[in-house]
């Protein structure tokens, strides 16, 4: 048993520790922004299931406390935004080897939880807790229906059954499965320390850019299906 769970970059410089090793929700995640940031995170080279939308991000959501980071992991931590200035989601990034190591979403994981990637090593590394099972898979809207199809007939193959999937989320805020999403995150960090810190106010002071990098090419699928 984990006594705590860790986020580490791909290099190894960068290592978060979080007090609570048991993620809130697990559920995998179709939507272009988190496969841009899987894309800045890989500096442009994701493995390439994920580049090429055959698997879903495979988000927990944990809460959005660790362990006040020493000072030479703090010089290699930044905050981003993707986009857009005013989004949603801020992400922290580290600067030795470009990993993307978790994402807010300021509408609906805060201030409990942020989320961060299981499938995404070796650009991060996550280590937690028994991993609870993907309850179904988000924002199916940015892929293909051809893409949603593969997925879920790949599922029935491996496990029996596809994971439910729900097309946009913010549009379906009364599915089951979207409210106990968003009751994992309301739920309150299980600790409180002066020894931990927030992402809130880990990032108080650092300055939030703006990255756009990677958005054709993980948002084009997503145009060509529209078309
Ligand atoms: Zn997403
Ligand atoms: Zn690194």
């Amino acid at each position: 048993m984990a006594a705590s769970g860790k986020i580490s970059c791909g290099c190894g410089e960068v290592v978060l520790h979080l007090p609570n090793p048991r993620p809130k929700f697990r559920c995998g995640c179709c939507c272009s922004d988190c496969l841009q940031r899987a894309f800045i995170g890989a500096r442009g080279k994701p493995r390439s299931e994920i580049a090429e939308r055959l698997e879903p991000i495979d988000l927990i959501y944990v809460d959005s406390v660790m362990f006040i980071p020493n000072d030479q992991t703090l010089d290699r931590l930044e905050v981003f935004r993707i986009n857009d200035s005013e989004g949603d989601n801020i992400s922290l990034r580290a600067s030795c080897c470009g990993a993307v190591l978790c994402t807010e979403n300021q509408q609906f994981h805060t201030p409990h939880s942020m989320a961060t990637f299981t499938n995404l090593d070796p650009e991060v590394n996550c280590e937690f807790e028994a991993l609870p099972q993907t309850s179904c898979h988000l924002f199916t809207c940015d892929w293909s229906e051809k893409g949603a199809n593969a997925l879920a007939q790949k599922e029935v193959e491996l496990f029996e059954e596809a994971r439910p999937q729900i097309f946009h989320p913010a549009k379906e805020l009364q599915n089951p499965l979207v409210q106990a999403l968003v009751t994992a995150f309301q739920l309150p960090a299980a600790h409180n320390s002066e020894q931990f810190t927030t992402f809130k106010q880990l990032r108080e002071h650092m300055r939030v850019d703006v990255v756009d990098d990677y958005f054709d090419v993980s948002h084009e699928v997503f145009r060509l299906a529209q078309q």
